[in-house]
């Protein structure tokens, strides 16, 4: 999201007290575009109409026309008419890692959201271009961190003289700005698999955390993974001033939680876990780490994507599960075992909207432009950015 700020001054005893908030700024989809926002602008040119009852050929013969030039990645969230034509599914990070280890495709045409196509960009060799179908598939929680606002609450810490021993760890669903800072001051990536590892390589590094964007995955993995408390984390709000924190909360945190969680995994509540109980005896709850804690709580499993994934996999015919993640992926893996009895968790229909911008005109034109000769939608990620992003991913990668 596109902020301003205003900084105001700091007391005598490095206590900011100003009116340093940050006011959210209304930017339409297709109304321009703000550079340090997941959110773009629609697409330039004629996409094809949805009604196109010729748009599987037409996709169809694009991949075919540009063979291995071209690589397409599908997040596992993604709609079924886009995975059908992806190369390899999976998360962001298993999705990067394979761009990078395709170097002859020319092109990496990424079927998931902003985040993700900018850590492929990063991951990738200087001459393999990297391609959204759809500019406006950004991601809610990435932009609930945007670089201004992370700066100053890193100054705020600094004032109180707790910067030196925090170390800043960021999810893998932030932008390529933040993981930026994060490598510029010497913290790492995480993702919803090794982020108890990030977390423990973080404190034998400093004696506090940010961490960034998700509250949720950051109080999950604290709490319940590495025997904190719910009082040793605080949520620091950027729109507030000094995060809406007291000098002495931030002083004594072992967590500092940015407010940020994902729209989509953020609608799952404790009453929906034990509405499903109810309704179904004997289900098994199934959820991923960014739902709130009281829902992790509840639950009977929770781990990331590809361990719901390995978990269905491995589960007894006739066991049932109510599934907390996003609909497009509980409903393949419902039709992938029709031996068990495999439901999402919420009543109502939960898809990540912005994922789901990427349809199957999207990407027919994203080809088709290739085939062209045109390269429309390129994420290039700036290249001092890039370096220090770069080093957090690294760092990551160099968990123990
Ligand atoms: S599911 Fe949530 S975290 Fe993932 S891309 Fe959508 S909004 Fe972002």
């Amino acid at each position: 999201m596109a902020a301003h700020t205003a900084r105001g001054g700091t007391r005598g005893d490095g206590w900011r007290d100003d009116e340093s908030v940050t006011a959210p700024v209304l930017l339409l989809l297709g109304r321009g575009r703000d550079a340090g926002s997941e959110r773009g602008v629609d697409c330039p040119g004629d996409l094809p109409a949805p009604s196109d009852p010729h748009l599987v050929e037409r996709a169809r013969a694009a991949k075919a026309a540009l063979g291995n030039r071209v690589f397409v990645l599908g997040h596992h969230y993604q709609r079924d008419e886009v995975i059908q034509f992806a190369d390899v599914t999976g998360d962001s990070f298993k999705l990067a890692k394979e761009a990078a280890a395709r170097p002859d495709a020319e092109f990496i045409v990424f079927c998931g959201v902003h985040f993700m196509a900018e850590s492929a960009d990063i991951l990738t060799s200087e001459n393999q271009r990297v391609i959204l179908p759809d500019l406006a598939a950004g991601c809610s929680m990435a932009d609930m961190a945007v670089l201004e606002q992370v700066e100053q609450c890193w100054d705020t810490l600094a004032d109180l003289g707790i910067a030196e021993s925090t170390v800043p760890v960021t999810y893998m669903n932030s932008s390529a700005d933040i993981k930026g800072f994060v490598g510029r001051n010497k913290g790492v990536v995480c993702t919803s698999s090794n982020a108890k590892r990030a977390l423990d390589w973080a404190f034998a590094q400093g004696d506090k955390v940010l961490f960034l964007p998700d509250q949720h995955l950051g109080r999950n993995t604290a709490v319940l993974e590495m025997g904190f408390s719910l009082d040793d984390c605080v949520l620091y709000d950027p729109h507030k001033p000094s995060g809406g924190l007291t000098a002495d909360q931030l002083r004594s945190a072992k967590m500092i939680l940015w407010r940020g969680h994902c729209s989509v995994h953020g609608r799952f509540t404790l009453e929906t876990v034990n509405d499903v109980r109810e309704r179904v005896p004997g289900v098994n709850v199934l959820v991923h780490p960014e739902c709130r804690h009281e829902v992790v709580t509840a639950a009977d499993y929770v781990g990331s994507t590809e361990f719901i994934i390995k978990t269905l996999d491995a589960a007894e015919p006739g066991s049932k599960w109510a599934v907390g993640t996003e609909l497009n992926l509980v409903r393949r893996l419902a039709d992938a075992h029709p031996d068990k009895q495999v439901m999402f968790l919420d009543k109502t229909v939960c898809y990540c909207s912005t994922m789901n911008r990427i349809d199957l005109p999207h990407l027919v034109w994203a080809l088709e432009e290739l085939v062209a000769g045109r390269v429309p939608n390129q994420i290039t990620v700036e290249a001092a950015t890039a370096h220090h992003a770069r080093a957090a991913l690294d760092q990551m990668l160099a968990l123990p």
